[in-house]
């Protein structure tokens, strides 16, 4: 989610935050490079616990380094049909407080039985994968596939146990998926389905870190060049 839609509503969505700072400014903590800034602590504490186990995950699966500062910033409310957004070239992401996510008319359907706090940590974990996935190579103008692929795989590894079964009792896909299946047609059609297909092929043969680093080093890409 985010990376996507983001290109189609980037400059209402820039406006809007930069004309409301006074909402955005009431706690913040450093971590690992990174700044949080959120209108209660509990939501601080979990975006900064959720940034050093990213840390950690990705050296862990061959992703690369959060190397530059970014700014997360907490939000009651976000324009669009967003949880979380990462604004490629300004280091900044917006996410929901678990809270507003909760009280949110919007469904993600394969994360549906995850815990709200669970949830809020990996879409940040997933908006820190686009942070760190910026500068990869990509040899179009866009690689949405791929860099969806990504920050889905890092969502859903970051979950504990309990809402790693949960996603999983919901995916129940059980066949092997090919890497044609990943497009930006599924991925803005049926988001949840991209989500539980980037996980079911990400666990095929043990290989979705390997997988993971050939898509980082450019060896291999999900996406076509535009026709
Ligand atoms: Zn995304």
């Amino acid at each position: 989610m985010g990376l996507s839609k983001f290109f189609i509503t980037s400059l209402a969505a820039v406006i809007s935050v930069l004309s409301h700072p006074a909402e955005a400014a009431v706690i913040s903590c450093r971590a690992e490079n990174v700044t949080v800034t959120s209108p209660d602590v509990e939501s601080a504490a979990l975006a900064c616990s959720a940034v050093q186990a990213a840390v950690t995950q990705f050296a862990a699966c061959r992703m690369p380094a959060l190397n530059k500062p970014l700014r997360i910033v907490i939000l009651d409310d976000l324009d669009g049909a967003f949880y979380g957004l990462y604004y490629i070239g300004k280091d900044m992401i917006n996410v929901l407080t678990p809270a507003a996510m909760q009280a949110s008319e919007m469904t993600e359907n394969a994360f549906a039985g995850v815990e709200i706090t669970e949830y809020f940590k990996s879409t940040i974990t997933h908006e820190l994968s686009h942070a760190a996935t910026e500068g990869i190579p990509c040899p179009f103008a866009s690689c949405i596939s791929t860099s969806e692929y990504i920050s889905y795989a890092m969502q859903v590894m970051s979950l504990d146990p309990e809402a790693l079964a949960a996603f999983q009792e919901t995916s129940r896909i059980d066949r092997p998926i090919a890497t044609e299946e990943f497009s930006p047609v599924i991925l803005f059609m049926a988001p949840s389905l991209f989500a539980q297909k980037v996980w079911a092929h990400f666990q095929q043969n043990n290989a979705g870190c390997d997988f993971i680093g050939q898509l980082v080093r450019g060896e291999t890409t999900l996406d076509l060049a535009p026709f």
